[in-house]
């Protein structure tokens, strides 16, 4: 994958060229996209062009071996990590994604903007948690103490670091403190607030753009996504909720719940849970000193910063885990106005 074959995040694009022209080669780097952005493509362009021996007017060669072991995704020093799960597609009693790499491989190369939900699917585990358990440390490990095959950088391409357990975070942090030499951890994240924070202290974070809508067109994988009409619909539900909340007014909070619940289908009362995350995400970067990464547009600050004040600093990631919830159960037909309800609930108590 060469810089000039993705969509969009140019910014990103040239940051990440000029960080390896420099030689100040950044050692654990995290990517935060909403799903299906083009994160791991911007990770798997950066190693090429930091392992390419021919690189270009900016960019990698796409010729030299190196890349060409890239550009299949079978280069010796360059490792992939995912969450998994056990699953009729491996025998492995404790797999690991060495165990589904090669499943890895084909839905990568054939689309690298895919989504969760479609490597569960690619490795047969549709019905259960990807997570990423404590052999996939090990394993990681043994394989960065090796030297490299090649003379060049030794790379974990680490996507959904937040499906990693205490145990294996533990494991992994010293190597991801002090890698050996010439050695880089490129974490790919959809949810920030969930990365244990002794790992994203560690890293160089750095914000993957949403797709315009004209990139997003070009990307098949990308899923559907509320249109800016319903986005702007949302904002206000959003904001009003919100306020609400801080405000300690339970009955305005309820109403916008049922409006949320109002929301003509399914797919949008999703869609609005999903924005919902996404807004609450930005509240918790801003109160963790990440306003960087956070992506409020500039109308939109006053707001923001207003509620990463008012809002307790746990209620985020609590918000969060309980809006999921309501996803899955608006997926099982659950009555929408109970749940939404519901959420509006636990999240007062929780603010
Ligand atoms: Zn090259």
């Amino acid at each position: 994958m060469k810089f000039a074959d993705i969509t969009g995040n140019g910014k990103v694009a040239s940051a990440l060229m000029s960080m390896a022209d420099s030689g100040r080669v950044a050692h654990a780097m995290l990517l935060y996209e909403n799903e299906g952005c083009g994160a791991l493509a911007l990770a798997m362009a950066y190693v090429q062009y930091l392992n390419c021996t021919g690189a270009k007017d900016g960019d990698s060669c796409g010729e030299c071996p190196s890349c060409r072991q890239m550009s299949k995704m079978i280069h010796p020093d360059v490792h992939f990590v995912f969450p998994v799960n056990k699953g009729p597609k491996t025998s492995d009693e404790k797999p690991t994604s060495e165990s589904y790499l090669k499943y890895w491989r084909e839905l990568a190369l054939a689309d690298p903007y895919f989504t969760e939900a479609d490597l569960q699917k690619a490795i047969g585990i549709e019905s259960k948690n990807g997570l990423i358990a404590v052999a996939e440390a090990k394993s990681i490990i043994s394989k960065l103490s090796l030297s490299s095959v090649s003379d060049g950088y030794k790379a974990v391409i680490f996507y959904l670091p937040e499906k990693m357990n205490q145990e294996t975070a533990n494991r992994l942090l010293k190597m991801v403190e002090e890698p050996p030499e010439k050695t880089v951890f490129m974490f790919i994240t959809h949810a920030p607030e969930k990365v244990l924070q002794t790992i994203f202290s560690r890293c160089l974070s750095i914000r993957v753009l949403p797709l315009s809508k004209d990139e997003a067109q070009k990307v098949k994988a990308l899923r559907p996504e509320a249109s800016e009409e319903d986005s702007d619909g949302f904002m206000e539900l959003f904001s009003d909720m919100m306020n609400a909340l801080v405000g300690r007014n339970l009955m305005a909070a309820l109403e916008c719940g049922e409006s949320a619940a109002a929301l003509e289908s399914r797919e949008k009362q999703k869609a609005f849970c999903t924005f919902a995350s996404e807004c609450i995400r930005k509240i918790f970067l801003i109160q963790h000193g990440m306003a960087c990464i956070a992506d409020v547009p500039d109308e939109e600050q006053e707001f923001y910063q207003d509620m990463a004040i008012r809002c307790g600093r746990t209620f985020c990631s609590k918000a969060i885990g309980n809006i999921e919830k309501v996803v899955s159960m608006i997926d099982r037909n659950v009555n929408s106005k109970i749940l939404f309800c519901d959420i509006v609930n636990r999240m007062f108590l929780s603010i």
